[in-house]
């Protein structure tokens, strides 16, 4: 009996400590990764990278005017938006990638295994294909557009935070550029891109 009462307590030890884990590494709202588990996915695709000589593609990704959705259509349309889109951008990427939400309307992904700007550009097209456009919220359908900006490891930097600026200030180059595209943190490794 004592023996199955030590079980027990250490099966909802494990439980609770399962449960406290997922809290802290997951988005409560879309089940993706969080910020926390992002970074160590970041730094170990960098270790990866590095002992396999190859690199690879970094995504930041930010819907388009997303307060309009929130103030015409209400929170609740918002918050059905961002987790209508964490699933089509998991659904967009392969099983290896990572896409994560570091918050708000705003979420990353690391393209393992891309070398260069037109693979990376080639994905990003097929993501934007795949997950901007209608989406049903709130009973009403509603058009939305991203903006993502692409950074390449080891090209454009040698350690995540710059990695990460350099991916966030090619996303701000796409939103200034009209929105509903893409920019290149380097944009002479390929021509500037725009959806028509
Ligand atoms: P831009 O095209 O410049 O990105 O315009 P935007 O309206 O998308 O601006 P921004 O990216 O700054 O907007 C983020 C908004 O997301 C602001 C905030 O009110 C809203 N927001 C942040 N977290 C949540 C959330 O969990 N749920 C919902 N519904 N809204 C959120
Ligand atoms: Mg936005």
């Amino acid at each position: 009996m004592t023996h199955f009462i030590h079980f027990l307590q250490d099966m909802v030890a494990l439980k609770y400590a399962e449960m406290l884990s997922g809290l802290a590494f997951y988005d409560s709202l879309t089940g993706l990764p969080n910020r926390y588990l992002f970074n160590d996915r970041l730094a170990r695709a960098m270790a990866t990278a590095q002992r396999s000589r190859s690199g690879f593609a970094l995504l930041y990704i930010d819907i388009d005017h997303f307060k309009r959705v929130n103030d015409t259509l209400g929170h609740d349309a918002g918050d059905e938006l961002l987790r209508q889109l964490a699933s089509r951008l998991k659904q967009s990427l392969r099983e290896s990638d990572t896409v994560a939400r570091l918050g708000g309307d705003e979420f990353v992904a690391v393209l393992e295994h891309v070398a260069d700007a037109r693979v990376a550009v080639g994905a990003v097209e097929k993501l934007l294909a795949e997950c901007s456009g209608c989406y049903e919220l709130g009973g009403s359908e509603r058009k939305v557009t991203l903006s993502v900006g692409i950074s390449l490891y080891p090209a454009d930097a040698g350690d995540t935070e710059s990695l990460l600026k350099c991916a966030d200030a090619a996303m701000y180059r796409a939103k200034a550029a009209g929105r509903n595209g893409y920019h290149l943190h380097e944009p002479h490794r390929a021509d500037q891109y725009r959806l028509a």
